[in-house]
């Protein structure tokens, strides 16, 4: 059994196919080691093991009938801001501590329709908010390379649950960094996809511009099989593009000969730690051994990126927020003396510290005689952060650099100091103000910790990210590597 856990999807399913093993035996399996290991990671906030083991049954049943495809009976956990029909969906909050779900998110209905086995729903940032998974009212997760250390966040359980192979697979969602910057952080692939290509509807809402859900799995072609099942137009969401599917893994096995890969000097600057830029530049020397070109290029308003982030989306999260009142779901305070006094009690026990920071934020760049100077001008400098990505783009296919600046932090290191923790997502944020897909592949480590390099794709250029990543995975073996102790 201990092989499994580090097959890949495409291997999980030709032995589900084969009969080599049975959906409930594997998801069995999983729930095992979560029962051994998640007491000290605490990857997942809520397990069901009723639901989980009833969706392994139907799959071994829909596999006996042959009627499988390539995810059923596969194990997959869940990001605790999908809403799932019947299962608590608590977004990391306190707010949300008791709620019950009443409806499949998108992201959901798909895993279910493609007979995949819902593991859990793994802990994260409160509300998305946050890189090292510290804000969770449910506590903060530990990194399987080293458990005294974060494992990034928000996505923290999903990257801990991957890397700690206690999934076969994971979703995440990234606002600013949440897929990419963790699965640095923990040695996995992570892709967050161009804006709009997976649909929003039942992903508990933190900067509605700027999130986007997307896989996180051990590997680019398991990400690729994943995307597959994630992506696709839904009215449901008014954001959703409109294109026909694809198959995101038709071009994993391309040459990569003539490859343009553009290097922005921002990137390779001060603030990026020497040992984590060493590592990116050998993973750029394999490439250039595939055939890859590199071409040096500039994404001159890299720096703005942060300030204009934290306008942006705390003003969209104080707005997306309001609607945790006490009145129509969640947390209610037990004792107030009028509806006013209800809606402050409740919002001021139901919110972590970060939170109530970003919604102060929000509503005072959103305030009448700030709009102008802030909320307006943030937009206007999100302009030119995109334009900086389109003019890359006519000098290279893909750009290539760091996704985080450090390896992961000690626990507490910095969580009394919002900046530094901010400074986090200082190459993966541009990425989302500019709607563009984005993933980070294990590319080494450095004193034991797992380093991450990243790949941004233009708009809906996944398959050709996915290609990149493939790549680069079938002439090294750091994507297989394993955590000792797990
Ligand atoms: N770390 C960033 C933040 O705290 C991004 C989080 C995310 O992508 N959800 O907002």
């Amino acid at each position: 059994m201990s092989q499994v856990i580090n097959n890949s999807l495409k291997q999980l399913g030709q032995m589900l196919a084969s009969k080599q093993i049975s959906s409930v035996e594997l998801t069995q399996e999983y729930l095992r080691r979560i029962d051994a290991l998640n007491p000290d990671i605490n990857a997942y906030i809520t397990l069901d093991k009723d639901k989980t083991l009833a969706q392994a049954k139907a799959a071994d049943a829909r596999i006996a009938a042959g009627k499988a495809e390539v995810l059923t009976g596969i194990p997959i956990a869940q990001k605790d801001i999908f809403c799932a029909q019947g299962w608590r969906t608590t977004c990391g909050s306190h707010m949300l501590e008791n709620f019950i779900a009443p409806y499949d998110a998108y992201v959901i209905k798909q895993f279910d329709a493609a007979g995949a086995v819902n593991l859990g729903k793994t802990n994260m940032d409160e509300f998305a908010m946050g890189s090292s998974n510290e804000t969770s009212y449910f506590g903060g997760v530990k990194n399987p390379w080293d458990r005294s250390r974060v494992p990034g966040g928000s996505s923290g359980g999903s990257a801990a649950a991957v890397a700690a192979r206690l999934c076969a697979a994971a979703t995440g969602t990234d606002t600013g960094g949440s897929i990419r910057q963790p699965a640095s952080l923990c040695g996995f692939t992570g892709l967050k996809p161009t804006y709009g290509l997976v649909s929003r509807y039942g992903m508990i809402a933190f900067a509605s511009s700027l999130d986007q859900a997307g896989p996180m799995a051990k590997s680019a072609e398991d990400c690729a099989l994943m995307l597959n099942i994630m992506a696709g137009f839904d009215e449901k969401d008014s954001t959703s593009v409109n294109r026909p599917k694809e198959d995101y893994t038709r071009d994993l096995n391309k040459p990569l000969q003539g490859l343009r890969i553009g290097l922005p000097k921002e990137y390779f600057a001060d603030g990026l730690e020497a040992n984590v830029g060493a590592v990116v530049q050998a993973a750029i020397e394999e490439y250039k051994k595939l055939g890859a070109e590199i071409v040096d290029i500039s994404l001159p308003n890299t720096q703005l990126s942060i300030p204009v982030y934290y306008v942006i989306a705390p003003a969209e999260a104080s707005s997306n927020l309001s609607r945790y009142d006490g009145v129509r779901y969640g947390h209610r305070a037990k004792e107030y003396t009028d509806l006013m006094d209800m809606y402050c009690k409740t919002r001021a026990e139901g919110f972590g510290a970060e939170v109530k920071r970003r919604i102060l934020i929000g509503t005072y760049v959103l305030s009448a005689g700030y709009y102008d100077a802030y909320y307006l001008k943030a937009q206007q400098i999100r302009r030119l952060i995109a334009q900086d990505f389109t003019e890359a783009f006519k000098q290279c296919d893909v750009i290539m650099g760091p996704a985080a600046p450090s390896t992961a932090f000690k626990i507490g290191e910095k969580a009394d100091d919002p900046v530094a923790m901010y400074l986090q997502d200082i190459y993966t944020i541009a990425v989302n103000l500019a709607g563009l897909p984005g993933m980070s592949i294990p590319a080494g480590f450095s004193n034991g910790l797992p380093v991450g390099l990243q790949i941004i794709g233009n708009y809906f250029d996944e398959a050709r990210m996915l290609n990149v990543g493939h790549a680069y995975q079938q002439v090294t073996d750091w994507h297989t590597r394993m955590p000792e102790g797990i």
